[in-house]
């Protein structure tokens, strides 16, 4: 039985009271959600959702898995917590599994609890191990909510300093449906790549690193143009500067590779990872080359960093995505929803474009005058959970509907997800008359 006083209207007051005004939730009814259970969640009166944003990434291995949270479960009632200054187990046999799941020479990592702290730890180790102080970041970037990294964050929805950061350079994000140079991909030669040339150029011996995700996810999920990175990384090494790759969303077998990275011939000098590593218990980490860590020896410590329970579940999450091939049935399935996308489209004028990789998909939704169809946007979201299906939004101009299911989806909900978006394009009008546009 539900505690009858949990109602959406009772916890809109405790929030409006007691939340700070920032907090701000999806959907104009929201409901409560109780109860997860694989790819299903549960709201207050015992309605289920196929939820097919994993809580923004983060349920890859689906909600309340018990191979995930059993382990979790027997560390919990051994030995809750200790922290770093001394020797627990699953902490170290957790940095020993994430080497190994990690392809080349990524290899020590350094644990805390948020994708935020994952950055500011691979910011500051970039410049303990060049000497410098300055970033490089893209324009539609997100990389949290700290000081440093919402300085580098370029999207300016989510940019909230008044006064952000001096040592933060931003290059245009590489969008190729939205050039700014107005060039054609081949024949451009990546001009958007020379940026970061000029930057370097510009501020010699004072850029320590260049932050990116591999596939720009709060940005209106854009996969960068085959090239793009690597003429990057080949500019950066000529100079001396790190390449931190950003795998908050696009790690753990989401893109169809365990790291969104591997899709590109480069190699990174550290990565940060959060979200999926815990499915849903608070575990980060920023993970680099001993060529690049062995510059962190002055004392660092993380009260919560590689916590036990924490440790234990992650372990658990790269355990099972071995097991189960995750990264393989992500591509498959991904594939498979994508093409629907793409049908979903011919019958649609409302949608510019439908990007992504393995299962990072985004249907960017446009006005015929061109200007972003944000209320649709959100009279979709609402009508797709009217209809029992929670899907996300992204981009800087929030329009961008996205798919991030957990990567276990059975075949059976990959259709219901198809059709319910299709039902909910109908039942809104957004579907053109004749079928065809
Ligand atoms: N980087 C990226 C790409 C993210 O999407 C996010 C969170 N949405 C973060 C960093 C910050 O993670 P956290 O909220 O755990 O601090």
């Amino acid at each position: 039985m539900t505690d009858q006083s949990i109602t959406p209207e009772n916890m809109l007051a405790l929030k409006s009271e007691y939340l700070m005004p920032c907090v701000f939730h999806f959907y104009k009814d929201p409901m409560v959600i109780v109860r997860g259970e694989g790819c299903y969640v549960y709201d207050q009166q015992g309605r289920s959702y196929l939820d097919a944003y994993s809580g923004v990434g983060v349920n890859n291995c689906g909600h309340c898995n018990p191979a995930i949270v059993k382990p979790a479960e027997k560390q919990l009632s051994q030995l809750q917590h200790m922290t770093t200054i001394y020797l627990t187990e699953p902490m170290l046999r957790l940095a020993e599994a994430l080497a190994e799941f990690l392809p080349g020479p990524l290899k020590r990592s350094f644990f805390c609890t948020s994708g935020s702290e994952a950055n500011e730890g691979a910011l500051l180790l970039a410049k303990l191990a060049t000497g410098r102080n300055d970033f490089i970041s893209l324009s539609r970037s997100l990389h949290g909510r700290t000081y440093l990294t919402s300085g580098l964050t370029g999207i300016e929805f989510w940019r909230t300093d008044p006064e952000p950061p001096q040592n933060v350079h931003f290059a245009a994000s590489p969008v190729c449906s939205r050039c700014p140079y107005q060039l054609e991909y081949p024949s451009c030669d990546i001009r958007c790549a020379d940026e970061i040339a000029t930057i370097v150029e510009n501020n010699p011996q004072r850029i320590a690193a260049f932050i990116a995700e591999p596939i720009n996810g709060n940005g209106g999920i854009v996969v960068p143009p085959e090239g793009y990175f690597e003429k990057v990384q080949s500019i950066l090494k000529k100079h001396g500067i790190l390449m931190i790759m950003d795998e908050a969303q696009t790690g753990f077998c989401r893109t169809g590779k365990r790291f969104g990275f591997e899709h590109y011939a480069i190699q990174p000098d550290i990565v940060t990872v959060c979200k999926a590593l815990g499915n849903g218990l608070p575990i980060s980490a920023f993970i680099a080359t001993d060529e690049v860590a062995q510059y962190y020896t002055r004392p660092g410590a993380s009260t919560f960093g590689g916590n036990p329970v924490c440790a234990e579940a992650a372990r658990a999450v790269l355990k099972f995505m071995k097991d189960n091939e995750l990264h393989g049935k992500a591509s498959k399935t991904g594939q498979i929803i994508g093409e629907r996308l793409q049908r979903l489209q011919q019958m649609s004028p409302l949608i510019r474009e439908v990007r992504g990789q393995g299962m990072m998909l985004g249907m960017e939704l446009v006005r015929e005058d061109t200007t972003a169809a944000t209320e649709e946007m959100d009279a979709l979201l609402e009508q797709l959970k009217y209809n029992g299906i929670l899907v996300g939004k992204t981009g800087p101009e929030r329009n961008v509907l996205t798919l991030m299911p957990p990567l276990v989806l059975s075949s059976e909900d990959t259709e219901k997800l198809c059709d319910g978006l299709e039902q909910a394009f109908t039942e809104l009008g957004f579907i053109d008359a004749l079928g065809e546009h």
